[in-house]
């Protein structure tokens, strides 16, 4: 319960913070600032900043039920001395007294801290940094993340990233799982009785469902030291996949339509979009229309002229898998090559395409969710939920990224908690086939590949696979420069543990101009 002292009614009604440059809060259970702080969203003159007061964050917060006002400063230096911005921001009730605040008129390719107060309490400092200009040649390093199930280890990755000081976090999806708790320790996976897994810590709820769900879910997260860290080194660009929602769903199809309604998976839909706005640096509330719940996720962000990273959302538009959720399906299907299926919808591919069209950047980075080039498991099965349940649009996209006027395009993908690189060919079938582009698989921060095996016997059948790193956690390091994109699958050793070593496993080459990727 927040304290008096902490809050002042004006007489306005509004509740606004007591000016208190500089002061550091003692960390007490009423803390209101316990989620930390976060960036997103980095243009060369703006970003976003969040952060969300929650003194009993895995109680709804804990918050009185009206709006606030919180202070914002930003500073070029780290300790906060002196002010460019001092201003007061919302932190609406009905957002869970999130703040999202667009820091507006600021300088390009340009270091900034920033911190929040109210009442006595003040918030960890955030470092931020903004976009480099159009024009500007520098070398852009970024992290991609996926996949970061709380049980299943501890976030070394994460403290790894907020180490390198990165200038983007490209977060791909699978932030919170929505699951209840598994018991703790070493066990076998429900799934695949075959695997161990190790549940090194607990969900403190049942299957999300509510809104009230979703909030403390995301705050359980993000209360995270590492994760928390992690937000607070740098500005993150974030799109959402399945399990921000409930698994394997597609556009308004959810996972288990048996066991639940139409009507309670869109009021379901709805809850996990505004809880993800809430708990993400994003610019864009989601909004509702009747009762279609729609959050603006694909977008681009370009960082001088090496980078254009064009943001994709394979969930919110996307048909529902052909032939049933069986990973891999139970054999060939037909279905899965029919032109009406999509999974970006049609709005998104067309405005993916004016993008891809119109971009003058040496690098073009498609960052989406699951994985893009072919993946043949025996006997000609294939994963529906990727790519390969959607080969129409994958070809009409890869019309597209041949198109010899296109400069170095690459394809980021999740999902599969398994690092990986591919050439992505004109015809998978033909291994000398041309080379339309490079993908770059990320494995996950934490969750379990309980499938590695099956990806590592198809490999040799794949001969487009230029890299698999197996069921190992961690994240992708990339540093992109004129020359070369190069990308480290960089792996944590000892994932049940929270000071485990990170260390680059390999080291993955696209050379620009060659559409194709090297294993340095
Ligand atoms: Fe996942
Ligand atoms: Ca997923």
């Amino acid at each position: 319960m927040a304290s008096r002292r902490r809050f002042l009614v004006t007489s306005s009604g509004l509740i606004v913070a007591t000016p208190l440059a500089g002061a550091w809060a003692s960390k007490s259970d009423s803390d209101p600032f316990q989620l930390g702080v976060a960036s997103g969203c980095p243009r060369p003159n703006q970003v976003t900043l969040w952060t969300r007061l929650a003194p009993a964050p895995l109680q709804g917060g804990g918050m009185p039920d009206e709006d606030l006002t919180v202070r914002c400063r930003i500073s070029r230096d780290s300790e906060m001395r002196t002010s460019i911005v001092d201003t007061l921001v919302n932190a609406p009730a009905e957002d869970a007294h999130s703040v999202h605040f667009i820091a507006k008129g600021l300088a390009p390719n340009t270091e900034y801290f920033y911190q929040f107060y109210v009442g006595e309490d003040a918030s960890p400092i955030g470092r931020t940094r903004t976009a480099p200009a159009p024009g500007d040649e520098r070398t852009i390093r970024l992290a991609v993340a996926s996949c970061q199930h709380f049980e299943a280890g501890y976030y070394a990755a994460y403290a790894d990233i907020a180490r390198s000081l990165p200038d983007l976090v490209v977060h791909l999806g699978d932030y919170i799982y929505e699951y209840g708790p598994r018991p703790l320790g070493r066990g076998t996976h429900p799934l695949q009785p075959d695997v161990e897994i190790n549940v090194v810590r607990q969900h403190a709820s049942p299957e999300v469902v509510t809104q009230w769900d979703y909030r403390n879910r995301y705050a359980q997260y993000r209360l995270d030291p590492d994760l928390q860290a992690a937000h607070a080194a740098a500005p993150w660009v974030v799109s959402m996949d399945d399990h921000e929602i409930d698994n394997n769903w597609a556009g308004y199809h959810p996972e288990d339509p048996h066991r639940q309604t139409d009507l309670e998976f869109r009021v379901r839909r709805w809850a996990a979009m505004k809880a993800f706005y809430e708990h993400m640096p994003l610019e864009h509330p989601p909004r509702l229309n009747n009762l279609d719940a729609s959050l603006q996720i694909y977008d681009q962000f370009q960082f001088g002229s090496q980078l254009n990273l064009m943001l994709l959302d394979t969930r919110q538009y996307r048909s529902d898998q052909p032939c049933g959720q069986a990973f891999p399906a139970d054999d060939d299907c037909s279905d899965r090559h029919d032109p009406a299926l999509t999974m970006l919808g049609q709005n998104q591919e067309t405005w993916l395409k004016g993008a891809l069209r119109n971009s003058d950047t040496q690098w073009n980075l498609l960052a989406q969710q699951t994985w893009f080039s072919e993946f043949r498991y025996p006997e000609e099965r294939y994963n529906m939920d990727q790519w390969d349940g959607y080969t129409a649009q994958r070809g009409r996209l890869m019309d597209e990224l041949a198109n010899p006027q296109l400069s170095n395009p690459v394809i980021l993908s999740g999902d599969w908690h398994c690092g990986a690189g591919f050439d992505v060919l004109k015809d998978f079938s033909q291994p000398d086939s041309e080379k339309v582009a490079a993908e770059l698989a990320v494995t996950s921060i934490s969750s379990p590949c309980l499938w590695s095996s099956a990806v590592a016997a198809a490999v040799p059948d794949n001969a487009h696979t230029k890299y698999y790193g197996g069921d190992q956690r961690g994240y992708l390091w990339c540093e992109i420069s004129s020359e070369n994109m190069i990308a480290e699958n960089r792996v944590v050793v000892a994932p049940d543990r929270v000071d485990s070593v990170v260390v680059n496993h390999a080291s993955l080459r696209v050379e620009a101009g060659k559409r194709g990727l090297d294993r340095l």
